[in-house]
C-alpha cells in the first residue's frame, strides 16, 4: 500500500513538472514553411496553438512577462499573439516608444518561457511606412530568434487584394533584409475572408510566408471552410492567428457546435489557431473579468466563459 502511495506520489510530481516544462522552442526550432504545413526544423509539421493579447492600447496592463508566463504555463499556450494597436488614438502612431515597450515585454517574455510570439499589426487600414519601420526594427533586434512570427496586417478592412499584395510585399522586403527566415503572416482582405482571392494571386518570390483566415464561429461557418479549402488545395498555407466561439463582434452566444467543426477541420488540416483575446471588456469574447489580475494567476473566478473554454481546449490539444 505503502510503495503504491509513493509511486502515485512520484508520478503526479513528475507529470506535473513536466507539463509546467513544455518546451516548444527548444523541440521545434526554427519554423519554416512546407506545401500547405507550418514544419519544424525536422521538416515535421507542427500546430501551434495559444491566445491573443488584445489591443495593447486598450489592455496594456496585461503586456508583461508574468502573463506570459501564466499562459505559457496554465494555459499550455505554446503561442501568444501581442496584438500592437495601430490607428485608434493613442496607439503606436501616437505613442511610438510606449508601445514597443509593451511588445517587447511580451517578446522577452515568450523568449524566457520558450514558446512561439506572433507580432501583430494590428490594424484594419494601410500604414505602410509605418509598418516598414516597425518590422525592420523588430527583424533587426528579434530576426535571431526562432521563437518569432511576423503578421504584418491583422485585418485589412476596405483594401483590394491588389493594395494588401503590394503592401505586403514591400513590408515583406524590409522584414527580409534584416532577417531571412522568420515566418511572415499576410492579411487577406475583408477582415482575412477573402483567402480565395489570395490563393488565385499569391504572392511571388519569398519562403516562409503564410496567409491569415479569422473566424468566428457563432458567425462565420462552411462557407468560410470552403473558401479556405479551396486556397488549400491551391497549395495555399493558411494560419488562423484569430479565432472566436461568438459572433464576429465579439459578443452574443458561443455556438460550441460550429466552434468544434471548426476545431476539428484545423486539427485535420493541421492548421495553426490563435484565439481572441486577454482582454477585460463587458463582451464575449474578452476572456478575463476586471477581477483578474495583471500578471496571471488567474482563477476560473477570474474567466469569463469563453476563458474557460479556451483554456480547457488548449490543455487538451496542446498536451
Ligand atoms: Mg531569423
Amino acid at each position: 500500500m505503502k510503495t503504491t502511495l509513493v509511486i502515485v506520489f512520484f508520478l503526479l510530481f513528475f507529470s506535473g513538472i513536466n507539463s509546467t516544462n513544455a518546451q516548444p522552442v527548444k523541440e521545434n526550432g526554427q519554423l519554416e514553411v512546407e506545401s500547405t504545413f507550418l514544419v519544424n526544423e525536422n521538416g515535421e509539421p507542427i500546430i501551434l496553438r495559444g491566445i491573443s493579447y488584445g489591443w495593447h492600447n486598450w489592455w496594456p496592463r496585461f503586456y508583461n512577462k508574468e502573463s506570459v508566463k501564466w499562459l505559457a504555463n496554465d494555459f499550455k499556450c505554446t503561442v501568444v499573439r501581442a496584438a500592437l494597436g495601430v490607428g485608434p488614438r493613442n496607439s503606436y502612431i501616437d505613442k511610438t516608444e510606449w508601445s514597443e515597450e509593451k511588445i517587447e515585454a511580451v517578446i522577452k517574455g515568450v523568449i524566457e518561457n520558450d514558446i512561439y510570439v506572433i507580432i501583430d499589426w494590428h490594424s484594419h487600414e494601410l500604414h505602410l511606412n509605418e509598418a516598414i519601420s516597425f518590422f525592420t526594427k523588430m527583424a533587426e533586434k528579434y530576426g535571431e530568434y526562432p521563437h518569432v512570427i511576423y503578421e504584418i496586417f491583422n485585418e485589412p478592412v476596405d483594401d483590394s487584394w491588389e493594395k494588401v499584395k503590394d503592401y505586403s510585399i514591400k513590408v515583406i522586403k524590409a522584414i527580409r533584409e534584416k532577417d531571412p527566415d522568420n515566418i511572415i503572416l499576410v492579411g487577406s482582405p475583408h477582415w482575412d475572408q477573402d483567402i480565395h482571392i489570395v490563393a488565385d494571386d499569391p504572392i511571388e518570390g519569398f519562403s516562409n510566408l503564410m496567409y491569415t483566415v479569422h473566424f468566428y464561429a457563432g458567425t462565420h461557418g462552411l462557407s468560410l471552410r470552403e473558401r479556405s479549402d479551396y486556397a488549400l488545395n491551391k497549395g495555399i498555407p493558411i494560419f488562423v492567428s484569430e479565432c472566436a466561439g461568438m459572433e464576429a463582434n465579439g459578443n452574443g452566444e458561443i455556438d460550441f457546435e460550429s466552434w468544434k467543426i471548426w476545431i476539428d477541420w484545423m486539427e485535420t488540416n493541421k492548421i495553426s489557431w490563435v484565439c481572441w483575446s486577454i482582454a477585460d471588456k463587458n463582451e464575449t469574447c474578452s476572456m478575463l473579468n476586471r477581477s483578474a489580475s495583471d500578471i496571471g494567476n488567474w482563477k476560473n473566478s477570474d474567466l469569463k466563459e469563453s476563458g474557460i473554454k479556451t483554456r480547457e481546449l488548449l490543455r487538451k490539444y496542446n498536451k
